[in-house]
């Protein structure tokens, strides 16, 4: 699990916008990433440990990958939709 912040974040948003992969939900928290060109497919999942969020995935990165960057969007806004939910 690595911490996510705004700088390790930005990078794998940036390579994220150039390597343009598929992502889809699996459950809120959890997203299935594709590479289009290679069908290389990876989990992310996302935790949110008091005010630190994490991010893991199950590619051979060690640091905040791309597709922890193109998951991300999409987890953005299932979280403001769950909180903003009414009861
Ligand atoms: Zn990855």
């Amino acid at each position: 699990m690595i911490e996510i912040t705004k700088t390790n974040i930005e990078k794998a948003i940036n390579k994220a916008r150039q390597t343009k992969p598929f992502v889809k939900v699996i459950e809120f928290r959890r997203y299935s990433v594709t590479n289009k060109i290679t069908g290389a497919n990876y989990t992310v999942k996302f935790t949110k440990i008091d005010d630190k969020k994490f991010a893991e995935c199950d590619c051979k990165a060690t640091v905040i990958c791309y597709h922890i960057g193109a998951s991300i969007g999409a987890h953005i806004v299932l979280a403001e939709q769950i909180h903003t939910a009414p009861a």
